[in-house]
């Protein structure tokens, strides 16, 4: 980890998670509607550069249309492509999860698998997901560094690096075991509420007394 403001020692740590579980519980919940690993896989792939709220209105249809691993697996491109063509970047995301499924169902037997290595040979699967999947389906822990993390993290003084997976290192030094998966959920949260990418309400967040950014006004 860079060198970084004194003030990010374990108490502060502590104090934040506190108010964050307070505010948030502990509950570890996915914004990403599914009842199989492979829906969940699949819809993180379509999440790509995508809001969770499109995503799940796209997959409500989706997963009734192609109700097994398989049907994904013999998908037409094209079709597919039509199928998610309100999500972005749908041709390749269509291809992606063609190649995902039929991997899937030829190299593991239909589930998905769950170490990082595996997880990343997949098509479409990026460290990003990779851990989505570990932390959700397995409950390994692991750190999903996302747009929101990324940007949450830095105000708060857990780290100073720009690239996701330098984040997750920091992440994965300053931040307890036990809050690794739930810190993408609080902070996903968090920045859906006070602390939005456009415009943040310092007035009013829980976190402002504890907020680097907030006493600091160039982060
Ligand atoms: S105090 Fe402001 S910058 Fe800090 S976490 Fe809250 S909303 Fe974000």
């Amino acid at each position: 980890m860079n060198k970084w403001p004194a003030m990010i020692d374990g108490d502060h740590i502590k104090r934040v998670l506190n108010c964050l579980d307070k505010a948030y519980g502990t509950e570890l919940v996915c914004y990403l509607k599914h009842e199989t690993p492979w829906q969940l896989l699949i819809a993180v792939i379509l999440s790509a550069q995508c809001t969770d709220e499109r995503v799940n209105i796209v997959t409500k249809d989706l997963f009734v249309k192609y109700d097994t691993l398989q049907k994904f697996a013999d998908a037409d491109l094209k079709e597919l492509e039509k199928d998610i063509h309100s999500i972005g970047f749908y041709h390749n995301k269509a291809k992606n999860i063609i190649a995902c499924a039929k991997r899937l169902i030829e190299v593991y037997g239909g589930e998905v698998p769950r170490s990082l290595e595996d997880l990343t040979s997949l098509a479409g699967v990026g460290r990003k997901t990779a851990n989505v999947i570990r932390g959700n389906v397995y409950n390994d822990p692991s750190i999903v560094v996302d747009t929101h993390v990324k940007r949450i993290s830095k105000k708060l003084g857990f780290t100073n690096e720009e690239e996701p997976v330098k984040v997750e290192k920091d992440l994965m030094q300053v931040i307890p075991k036990d809050h690794w998966i739930l810190i993408n959920i609080h902070l996903i949260t968090l920045g859906r509420s006070f602390c939005k990418a456009r415009k943040t309400d310092c007035e009013n967040c829980f976190l402002k007394e504890e907020c680097y950014s907030r006493r600091n006004e160039n982060v």
